[in-house]
């Protein structure tokens, strides 16, 4: 549970980064940020947070809420929080590889559409590597099996197979850095 993902917005509420809720919480109680209710998008303090939403160990906690149990407490995760001084945007890159090709695609076939399944998909590069297609976020493209060997060694123009979408290097935001569940409190802050 300590462990579970929360997003901190900087001071101007742009999303910087994902942290665990044991960071988040040593975060507020430092002062250092706040809670952002993840309905009302209120601010809370550690102290407003815990006055509100700590209750006792056998009380009933909303189902659709998380919350963390100890012996004696219970108490709401914060899912966002917004940091007091930091005003930054640190550039991350994402890592370019397998697994966040397919995020980045959604796991769905670049020529034909249809999502077979992760036994059904590969990476297809859009001019070959044979052409001197490069291995990039901006060559390379999820395909089915069967679209992959479809093509075979030949452009998309060539196999009169076009792309969906144009591939390119994905923001760490855009869902692919983050993963594939978005919790509801985050979608006003990100993307995808
Ligand atoms: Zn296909």
């Amino acid at each position: 549970m300590l462990d579970r993902s929360v997003l901190v917005l900087n001071k101007s509420w742009i999303p910087i980064a994902i942290t665990t809720v044991k960071r988040g919480f040593s975060l507020v109680f430092q002062d250092h940020a706040h809670i952002v209710h993840p309905e009302t998008y209120e601010m809370h303090g550690f102290e407003s947070w815990i006055a509100e939403y700590a209750l006792p160990g056998d009380a009933k906690v909303p189902d659709d809420q998380v919350w963390l149990r100890t012996t004696n407490l219970q108490i709401r995760i914060p899912e966002v929080l917004v940091l007091g001084r930091y005003n930054g945007v640190p550039r991350r890159e994402l890592a370019f590889n397998r697994r966040n090709i397919y995020r980045r695609d959604t796991f769905q076939c670049q020529y034909c559409g249809n999502r077979p399944g992760l036994k059904y998909l590969s990476i297809d590069h859009v001019q070959p590597v044979s052409r001197g297609g490069a291995t990039s976020w901006e060559n390379c493209v999820v395909a089915c099996v069967r679209c992959n060997t479809r093509k075979g060694n030949r452009t998309p123009e060539q196999a009169n197979m076009p792309l969906l979408t144009e591939p390119g290097k994905p923001n760490w935001d855009d869902g692919v850095g983050i993963g594939e569940r978005v919790p509801a409190s985050w979608a006003k802050f990100v993307r995808g």
